[in-house]
């Protein structure tokens, strides 16, 4: 199945000059959806993953149908001021000004092998703050997968010490 016919383009969204690739048109579709979730497995079956790691707030649907699938744990990384408990943070830089997620303290344990998940790399930003939150609490990033990568923002370069895999690649805006 061609996953890429099942993403929207919406222009102008959430700001002018953004085209927001939405996945929900994807989700919506149960072979999409199955197909999606069976390749992110493939790719991550064979890597002894401990567990999945998935970024608010995309990275919650198909990070935590992997994790099941792998049958290991799923940790949320989250905006500011949504975990309860006890957290770490990392702050990073956006074209203008700076943003913050964070993580539990005592969500990875030192030694266990991580598989980062977000929905789409455009910069690369956002995964390279979150790969230093499971760094700092002692994990190690075996696997950073996607469902869309968007190739012209180069966000991979952010992420080069790592095995960066995305389902759909868009090599032009
Ligand atoms: P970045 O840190 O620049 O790699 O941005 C990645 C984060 O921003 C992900 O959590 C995406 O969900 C979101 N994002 C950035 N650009 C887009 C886009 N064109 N369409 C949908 N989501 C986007």
């Amino acid at each position: 199945m061609d996953l890429k016919t099942l993403i929207r383009d919406v222009p102008n969204f959430p700001k002018e000059g953004i085209i927001f690739k939405d996945i929900t048109t994807l989700l919506k579709n149960p072979d999409g959806l199955a197909d999606a979730l069976k390749e992110l497995y493939n790719l991550a079956k064979d890597k002894s993953v401990d567990k999945v790691v998935g970024i608010e707030s995309r990275g919650f649907i198909l990070g935590g149908a992997l994790a099941e699938k792998l049958g290991v744990g799923f940790v949320p990384i989250r905006k500011p001021g949504k975990l309860p408990a006890e957290t770490l943070s990392e702050t990073y830089s956006l074209e203008y000004g700076t943003d913050t997620i964070e993580i539990h303290k005592d969500a990875i344990s030192p030694g266990e092998k991580v598989l980062l998940h977000d929905d789409l790399l455009a910069t690369g930003g956002t995964m390279k703050a979150a790969s230093n939150l499971v760094e700092k609490l002692g994990g190690k990033v075996v696997q950073i997968s996607f469902i869309i990568e968007l190739d012209f923002l180069n966000g991979r370069d952010l992420l080069k010490d790592y095995d960066v895999h995305s389902l759909i690649h868009y090599s032009a805006e």
